[in-house]
């Protein structure tokens, strides 16, 4: 057993913790392999260390990759720890103490594309957690006649473009910061920036050649060592607090946590609290572990047993009764403190994530706990209520809990990153309940809109179907065919659909008085199913005589019943053509005159 690298430092600033954002296929893993692979070329200054869920990049190797934008003479803190899993998903995930737990973001942006959706997404969790960033635009020896200069700052590769491959990329720079100033950010490209506090600096880089990878490390570094000092300033040998990025089983050891401790020290026997299902589990470190180096890779043991690990670090812990374990949640070391307060600190750091719940609404499922909260967060803005949010993948219980919400919309399952268990994929199949699944949020709502919105719409329309639909016409002079048996005469249709077979009538007065039936129209002398508003048609109407009951020049209506009328007006006024919301509303305003809460 050795003690952890993250151990021996000479002071108690910690590693600034970094994580890499951005819109799908934008570069975020190549960017994070090159960094990797060019600290590992760089071969033997310090190197990379592989941890537990992220790579340290000290910063003797950050300064050998800089070259002479990096004097680590500058710089009194250890390097860059950067989580290895990309995206904002796993950003949203990693917490420590209600704030993020990366220090510092780097938004991943392909120069050609721009802005895209999950970029938003991200600059929305970014502005919401208030983490420093800086943009990273990516793939630029994607300009057309770009000269590629492997590894180099960007200032010596600008200076082997010729003038229009330099002023495309510049044109695509601009775009950008425009972009990031609609999104309220004040952005230039880094070397002009003077204050990084209140500006954001575009940092141009190719994930592919490595230029720009050196003034990216740079700024990162620099950001960190400007603004960060004092919040890197902790008590390394304290008890240790970190955040659970996943819950795995690991042959031998049974559940493991993989976590990234933020402060302290974790030791092995070390007492722990860690946030569960239920109440936080309190239990004892029975190994902590880190990966082997690369080279030792083909043994058979995958990990190295470490004594302890110092903030910042990615750490597997194995202990007992950890399979209720949530990923995203919060892990303490009790040491000397009181247990209760630890568990106490526990409890009120889970509820601080805990999601807002109501009597009606659908079930949410997702992979950790920060991802939920964004699910909630992102379901709240699309007014969208939850009847249950848990973390896990979707199991027969969740269908069960599903079926139970009154409103067909809401049987519904959200599953955010997670899987379905066999046996409640056999249930789905057997109940009404919807399942949605996704790993991108937004798609996740905008798939769940939809079908609500198809689904009102399929409503909407069969009701329309079975209602009867408001007209006004008016019978024209000289246009009467026949007096009576069925009564023939030419009308306008004024307003509305008028259609054969529905019931028509006149107001004499305030009263609608019901004259007969309609039982054919005719339109040039064909049998016609119905006439729309401005058409001129012959109509038979069974029951009244011309000259007796009505006569040339009556306006007359179809007889909508008070019930229609209503749901008419009260849910479908969106769905009906404007003439036949006129006639509806002159219908409806000749009976409440008479009675003012006609249709109501
Ligand atoms: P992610 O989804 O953001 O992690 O994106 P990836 O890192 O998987 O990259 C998506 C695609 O873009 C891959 O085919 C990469 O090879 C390519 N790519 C990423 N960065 C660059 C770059 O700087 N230049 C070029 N030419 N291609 C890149």
């Amino acid at each position: 057993m050795s003690d952890s690298d993250t151990r021996d430092r000479p002071d108690a600033l910690r590693t600034p913790i970094v994580a890499v954002l951005g819109h799908v296929d934008h570069g975020k893993t190549s960017l994070l392999d090159k960094i990797r692979g060019s600290a590992v070329s760089e071969g033997e200054a310090g190197a990379i260390t592989q941890h537990i869920g992220a790579t340290a990049v000290p910063l003797d190797t950050i300064s050998s990759i800089a070259g002479s934008l990096v004097d680590p003479d500058d710089f009194d803190l250890p390097g860059l720890l950067f989580i290895d899993t990309p995206g904002h998903h796993s950003f949203s995930t990693l917490r420590s103490r209600g704030g993020a737990l990366a220090d510092i973001a780097v938004l991943v942006v392909d120069v050609n594309d721009g802005f895209q959706p999950q970029t938003e997404e991200a600059i929305d969790i970014l502005k919401r957690t208030g983490t420093p960033f800086v943009v990273a635009a990516n793939k630029i020896d994607t300009t057309p006649g770009w000269n590629p200069q492997e590894g180099e700052p960007i200032q010596v590769s600008y200076e082997a473009q010729s003038d229009r491959a330099s002023s495309r990329l510049d044109e695509n720079l601009y775009e950008i910061i425009g972009q990031l100033s609609d999104s309220g950010f004040s952005a230039d490209l880094y070397w002009r920036v003077q204050d990084f506090q209140g500006n954001v600096g575009v940092v141009p880089v190719s994930a592919v050649t490595g230029e720009g990878v050196p003034d990216l490390l740079t700024v990162l570094m620099g950001l960190s060592q400007r603004y960060m000092k004092d919040q890197m300033a902790i008590d390394v040998e304290g008890p240790g607090a970190g955040t659970v990025l996943e819950v795995k089983e690991e042959k031998g050891f049974g559940t493991t946590l993989d976590v990234v401790m933020y402060d302290g020290t974790i030791r092995e026997g070390d007492e722990i609290v860690v946030g569960g299902m239920g109440d936080p589990i309190v239990t004892e470190v029975r190994a902590l572990l880190q990966p082997k180096p690369l080279a030792e890779i083909r043994t058979e043991k995958r990990f190295d047993r470490v004594d302890s690990v110092a903030a910042a670090a990615g750490v597997k812990i194995a202990a007992p009764d950890l399979d209720d374990a949530m990923a995203g949640a919060p892990v303490r070391v009790v040491r000397d403190r009181d247990r209760e307060l630890v568990v106490a600190d526990v409890e009120s750091e889970l509820a601080e994530i805990e999601v807002e719940t109501e009597e009606e609404g659908v079930v949410v499922k997702a992979d950790t706990l920060g991802s939920l909260e964004a699910m909630a967060n992102a379901l709240v803005e699309a007014e969208v209520p939850i009847l249950r949010a848990e973390v896990g993948d979707v199991a027969p219980r969740d269908v069960a809990v599903a079926s139970t919400a009154a409103e067909a919309e809401h049987q519904v399952i959200l599953g955010f990153n997670v899987d379905v268990l066999s046996n409640a994929a056999d249930e789905l199949e057997e109940s009404d309940v919807r399942l949605f699944h996704d790993d991108v949020i937004y798609q996740l709502v905008e798939d769940y809109e939809t079908f609500v919105e198809e689904r009102q719409r399929a409503q909407q329309e069969t009701v329309l179907d079975k209602i009867i639909r408001p007209a006004r016409f008016r019978i024209l002079p000289d246009h009467v065919f026949r007096q009576n048996d069925p009564a023939v005469v030419g009308v306008e249709v004024l307003s509305g659909t008028l259609k054969n077979n529905t019931h028509v009538g006149r107001f004499d007065g305030n009263e609608f008085e019901r004259l007969g039936q309609l039982s054919g129209i005719q339109k040039e002398g064909e049998d016609v199913s119905e006439a729309r508003a401005g058409e001129r048609v012959s109509v038979a109407i069974d029951g009244p005589t011309v000259g007796r009951g009505i006569d040339e020049g009556d306006e007359l209506w179809v007889d909508l019943p008070e019930k229609h009328a209503k749901i008419l007006e009260q849910e479908l006024t969106d769905e009906i053509p404007a003439d036949e919301l006129e006639a509806l509303q002159g219908f409806l305003d000749n009976h409440r005159r008479r009675d003012p809460f006609w249709g109501k």
